[in-house]
């Protein structure tokens, strides 16, 4: 038996805590999602655009890539689920 466990399961820390009966604790996910726009907005944007942090976190920062694309980086929501996979209408 191992003295000691570092669980490094990330959102699956609850569950593999609940393997060895650890200190229960509680995960608040959140999901972020990142929004590529097509080429044709490549014109609008030329510089990252980075917000002031606040208590909520980074904000939403813009940038170009090298593929004239613009992405918009990352909103965020909790969630109730780890399955998650499809995008959110209200972000598109
Ligand atoms: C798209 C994206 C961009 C990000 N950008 C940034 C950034 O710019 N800066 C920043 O600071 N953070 C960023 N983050 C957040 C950062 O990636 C996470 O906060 C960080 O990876 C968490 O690290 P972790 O080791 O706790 O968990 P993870 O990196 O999630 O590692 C957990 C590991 O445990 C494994 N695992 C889970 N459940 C089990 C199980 N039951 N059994 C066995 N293995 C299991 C997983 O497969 C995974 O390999 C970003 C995240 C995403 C998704």
């Amino acid at each position: 038996m191992s003295k000691w466990v570092i669980n490094a399961a990330g959102l699956g820390a609850r569950h593999v805590g609940d393997l060895y009966n650890a200190e229960t604790f509680e995960i608040k996910p959140r999901r972020g999602q990142f929004v590529v726009y097509d080429k044709a907005a490549s014109g609008l944007l030329r510089h990252v655009l980075a917000p002031l942090p606040d208590c909520t976190g980074k904000g939403i920062l813009l940038f170009p890539t090298i593929f004239d694309n613009v992405i918009a980086v990352s909103n965020s929501s909790f969630i109730t689920t780890l399955c998650f996979c499809k995008p959110s209408p209200n972000t598109l």
